[in-house]
């Protein structure tokens, strides 16, 4: 009872942190793997992960190593400067995907300015500086800096903050059609999520990829993939796009699961849709620091390992039937399970932000999304006997659910 009021209470107002954060009271004071300890000792179990992020779980002992050892050399230095962790980090990158180039970011955002400051640039450097529309899609999510908000088109994150920016158009998720009649002369690029993260877990399908690198293909326009959230095994492949051939993008832009809790992000780009990005085009102070790269290469090293990502399958798997299960049982709560591997949206007949207390009255945390869903995304190497319990405390918060639902009618 006690710990119901004090989670259901209003957030605490700080005085002196800008009220932007809807946030519950519980603080966390250290993690192990999955686990995650309040202030006075209660364990949870972590299925959000740092919304994404903790990849790899809290406290990882190889990650915890590389920060210890990095910090003791070298923590910053200077783009002036060549940064050997950056050319390491920047190989192991595109000798795993498309790309031919990296450039180092601190959050998804920034990843996310690169990739349209490249796609822009690109077609400037090509002789045609009126191609600077950036098509983005309804219910997508690329970050809360202005050009982000812009490219998302989400109507609640731009009230308030001045006309939009010109060169931005919003295309209807999944509708293909309707797409290629917004592509023009003046369309420099197409950007996407191949399986979208804070709007509801809702996935492309590998046809729907493959149909929008011909459309780019055929239109010269460039194809960024948003794989902030979806991508670096969580899907169960590198990158949600190898589950489609033929899809891939010219540009992407990666961060979360990239530091593993430590701010790290990159876009990427072929050598062809990189080429405006000369000398000055672009920088940052922090990107790509040494400690930030001995991080990144320590993560890649775990979440690019066949192991892992068989892993990841394997445990998406075992929820996938659980929660069909689940949802099969509680109908009047679940209306739909969607999302790839461990990208995994719950979407409820209920109220998602009650299910979320429901879970942490189970002492399970979980994300929420849009389109009334709940997210999972729980660290990759989550075992199978966690997810087991994760499934027993999920059911107990659709029983919660049911009984709220039915004492409200
Ligand atoms: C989290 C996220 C971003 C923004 O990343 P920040 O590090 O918060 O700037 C962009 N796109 C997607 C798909 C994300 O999930």
């Amino acid at each position: 009872m006690t710990e119901k009021t004090a989670t259901q209470a209003a957030p605490v107002p700080s005085d002196h942190i800008m009220g932007v954060y809807n946030r519950t009271p519980l603080a966390f004071e250290r993690g192990v793997g999955a686990r995650l300890f309040t202030t006075d000792g209660e364990a949870y179990l972590d299925c959000m992960a740092g919304i994404a992020v903790n990849a790899l779980g809290h406290a990882n002992p190889k990650l915890v190593q590389a920060v210890k050892d990095q910090a003791e050399k070298l923590w910053h230095v200077s783009n002036i400067f060549t940064i050997p962790g950056q050319e390491k980090l920047a190989k192991v990158l595109t000798d795993a995907t498309f790309a031919d180039e990296v450039f180092f970011t601190n959050s998804g955002a920034e990843a996310i300015e690169c990739a349209i400051k490249t796609a822009r640039k690109y077609h400037w450097a090509k002789g045609h500086p009126e191609r600077i529309d950036i098509i983005g899609f309804d219910g997508s999510f690329h970050g809360r800096t202005l050009a982000a908000v812009n490219a998302s088109g989400n109507a609640a994150y731009l009230e308030g903050f001045g006309p939009r920016m010109p060169g931005f158009v919003q295309a209807k998720f999944g509708d293909m059609e309707g797409l290629k009649a917004l592509v023009g002369p003046t369309t420099a690029a197409i950007i996407v999520e191949p399986v979208q993260g804070e709007g509801g877990a809702r996935s492309l399908t590998e046809q729907q990829l493959q149909a929008l690198r011909r459309l780019c293909d055929d239109t010269g326009t460039l194809l960024i993939y948003d794989e902030i959230q979806c991508g670096l095994g969580r899907t169960g492949k590198l990158f949600a796009y190898e589950w489609a051939t033929d899809a891939a993008p010219d540009i992407m832009a990666i961060a979360k699961a990239l530091g593993g809790g430590f701010p790290v992000g990159a876009c990427l780009a072929t050598a062809e849709a990189g080429q405006g990005m000369t000398v000055g085009s672009h920088g940052s102070t922090y990107g790509g620091n040494p400690l930030a790269m001995a991080v990144g290469l320590a993560a890649m090293e775990e979440l690019n390992s066949p192991q892992l990502l068989a892993h990841v399958r394997e445990v998406a798997g075992y929820f996938t039937q659980q929660l069909s299960g689940l949802q099969e049982r509680f109908p009047d709560v679940v209306e739909d399970i969607r999302g790839k591997g461990l990208l995994i949206g719950i979407k409820l007949k209920t109220p998602n932000r009650e299910f979320m207390q429901h879970a942490r009255d189970q002492h399970m945390l979980i994300a929420g999304g849009g389109d009334n869903c709940v997210r999972l995304l729980p660290p990759l190497n989550l075992t199978l006997e966690e997810a087991q319990e994760a499934v027993a405390k999920l059911e107990a918060a659709c029983e919660a659910a049911r009984t709220q639902a039915k004492a409200a009618a």
